[in-house]
């Protein structure tokens, strides 16, 4: 079994908009979430724990979760924190380098309500309470659409400016709407990272690609059914239905083996 699930949070805060609910984690659900992942006896990962397994430092882990959060939007900081402490659950938070203490401007110019991102201090406060801080590079662009050295810039000196602000190391990277290209996952190798997350959604094993590894996204108005659902199925598609096509499918695929 290679199990390896990698859940991906935004903003754990009432939504403002109907366009950012998807977006948006309400602080209660959210606490209902990790709850679950608690007393269920769910095995807690962080990413540097794959990233050992990955490097052959540590046995491959079969099964568990890792929690990340892009953005670093600062709601997240103020109501997600207190939850995952008080769980002890680990996480990762992938901030944008230059926009740390401003706004999530690349939402806004397209509609979605102005949130503030966390400031230096809170990031810091963040990486010292143990949790992860990973890059999503320095401004949030869509990597394939710059030059080479355009994506080395982004991929490159956010790792530098973000351990310059938490005073260690950043080796994890989100790519930014979850799209690259293999320049861009070049850049993330080159720069030193250990691995770095797609949106692609599945379960990971020790093969996968460390520098797209896939992700679950849960989505705001995701209940504990549906979440335990994606976890048990490593699909972003929680409906009704999906277990029911992914079984008959496996019954098609056993009826069909020669
Ligand atoms: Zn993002």
């Amino acid at each position: 079994m290679n199990r390896i699930l990698i859940l991906m949070y935004h903003i754990v805060a009432e939504p403002q908009s109907t366009q950012e609910a998807r977006y948006c984690c309400t602080p209660q659900r959210f606490e209902a979430q990790m709850r679950h992942l608690q007393e269920t006896g769910t095995r807690l990962l962080t990413l540097d724990q794959i990233a050992d397994a990955l490097d052959g430092h540590a046995e491959w882990p079969e099964t568990g979760v890792a929690v990340t959060f892009d953005d670093g939007f600062a709601d997240t900081f103020r109501n997600a924190l207190p939850v995952l402490t008080r769980y002890r659950i680990p996480a990762t938070m992938f901030a944008v380098s230059d926009l740390i203490g401003a706004t999530n401007s690349w939402m806004s110019v397209r509609g979605f309500p102005q949130r503030r991102l966390m400031s230096r201090s809170e990031l810091g406060e963040m990486s010292a309470a143990g949790f992860g801080i990973g890059s999503h590079t320095r401004t949030h662009p869509r990597l394939p659409e710059l030059d080479a050295e355009g994506k080395r810039r982004e991929i490159r000196d956010s790792k530098t400016r973000l351990e310059d602000m938490i005073g260690g190391s950043v080796t994890t990277f989100a790519y930014p709407y979850g799209i690259f290209d293999e320049d861009a996952r070049r850049a993330v190798e080159d720069a030193g990272y250990r691995l770095a997350c797609s949106t692609r959604s599945g379960f990971n094993g020790p093969d996968i690609d460390r520098y797209t590894l896939r992700r679950i996204e849960v989505f705001g108005d995701d209940n504990l059914w549906q979440l335990r659902q994606k976890i048990k199925f490593g699909t972003n598609d929680a409906s009704a239905l999906y277990p029911v096509r992914y079984y008959a499918s496996r019954v098609s695929a056993w009826l069909t083996k020669p």
